[in-house]
């Protein structure tokens, strides 16, 4: 079967669904792969890198398995062939319609951003891998509008002291900030209502903030929402470092809920001029009041809010090679007679779950999956 790799199309994505490196992967797979002109250009890879990896440049949306990073808009799905399989972020959860679109276009539909997130899945994990490379530069777009060092320093000319940074919500992204705002030298503090981060934090160079409200426990690994005690015990933790801090990046989501609100506009009011907010939550409805999605923003006070929703996409290179690697595993388990013949087992759980449109029906949501 032949793959093909598309431009992307939605404005300011810089990332590319397979590079050169993980374009050889597919094909050891047995598959032709085809890419169209230009798809890499925005990442770093041109035509003839992939030429020189095996892959040829060429119509890639009649493909028998198109393969993109965001989901393919309206146009783009009469472009695919009746019976081919695109593989894309999809959204499921909040985009039926699309659902809909690509089922009465015949295809088989597999979303990315349903891969289960359990140890066994962890190797196709596009959010995981996107929200790595999100929370580190989240740290790198503070401290560069941040006009201040980081570390600490004592010289001749006299003493710098420590930015201080607050990071909200310790999963994925949330780690990789911490990492990163230490590695800089700042002094790093973390709140999560998940306890059971605090070791994570500490092994980071950071200091985890409990908030001492007991939580309703999860069996999945993802945060409840949280409950009126909790929230207003936090809301002064919050204040108080935002008395405090220079930079507060905010990392909090609630699967299948809008973002919990964490910084109100009083907390943002009380902060130092010059201080800066990240707002990694942006894209849903934001953890901190005055966040506008996709902009930064000054307030009357000198802090800068911002809330870009691409922070992935600000590395295109390796955010392409971290996703085409995630594809790549996923087109591996699909294919187990590496004969480049796509074959989806509805009896794994991964596969399943993945599968949200299949040969014209729509197979979404998946039963539930057991955490490993
Ligand atoms: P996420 O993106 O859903 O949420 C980010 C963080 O926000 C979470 O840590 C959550 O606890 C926190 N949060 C929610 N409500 C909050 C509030 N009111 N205040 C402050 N913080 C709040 O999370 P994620 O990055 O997907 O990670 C969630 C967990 O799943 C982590 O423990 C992670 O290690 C685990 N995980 C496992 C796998 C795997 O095994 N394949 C993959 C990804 C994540």
């Amino acid at each position: 079967q032949r793959i093909g790799v598309v431009v992307e199309s939605v404005s300011g994505e810089t990332r590319v669904a397979a590079t050169p490196a993980t374009a050889r992967q597919l094909l050891a797979l047995g598959y032709e792969v085809v890419v169209e002109s230009g798809a890499g250009a925005a990442s770093g890879f041109g035509d003839q890198a992939y030429l020189d990896a095996g892959a040829s440049i060429g119509q890639a949306w009649n493909a028998d398995v198109v393969l993109k990073v965001n989901s393919p808009s309206d146009t783009e799905v009469t472009r695919l062939r009746e019976g081919a399989t695109v593989v894309a972020l999809l959204a499921p959860a909040q985009r039926p319609e699309l659902l809909r679109t690509l089922a009465a276009a015949g295809v088989t539909a597999l979303a990315l951003d349903a891969v289960p997130r359990i140890s066994r899945a962890q190797s196709m994990d596009v959010l995981s891998s996107m929200a790595n490379i999100a929370g580190y530069r989240a740290v790198i777009e503070a401290a560069h509008v941040f006009g201040r060092f980081f570390t600490g320093q004592v010289t001749a000319a006299g003493k710098v002291p420590p930015a201080k940074v607050l990071v909200a919500g310790v999963g994925v992204a949330g780690l990789a900030a911490i990492g990163a705002a230490s590695s800089l030298g700042a002094v790093v503090r973390a709140t999560d209502p998940r306890p059971e981060v605090a070791d994570q934090v500490k092994s980071l160079g950071g200091e985890y903030l409990p908030v001492d409200v007991a939580q309703e426990t999860s069996t999945d690994g993802y945060a409840r929402a949280t409950s009126a005690d909790y929230d207003r015990a936090a809301a002064e933790l919050y204040h108080r470092q935002a008395e405090d801090v220079d930079i507060v990046i905010t990392t909090a989501l609630i699967p299948g809920r809008p973002a919990p609100r964490l910084l109100s506009a009083e907390d943002v009011a009380v902060m130092k001029p010059g201080s800066v907010i990240v707002d990694m939550a942006a894209a849903q409805g934001g953890n901190v009041a005055g966040t506008v999605p996709g902009r930064a923003v000054v307030t009357d006070n000198g802090v800068t809010i911002i809330g870009y929703t691409d922070l992935a996409s600000r590395l295109p290179a390796q955010a392409s090679q971290l996703f085409g690697t995630n594809l790549a595993n996923l087109l591996k388990l699909l294919t187990p007679g590496r004969d480049g013949q796509l074959a989806i087992d509805f009896d794994d759980a991964v596969q399943r779950a993945v599968t949200v449109v299949r040969e014209g029906d729509i197979t979404w949501p998946p039963p539930p999956v057991a955490v490993s």
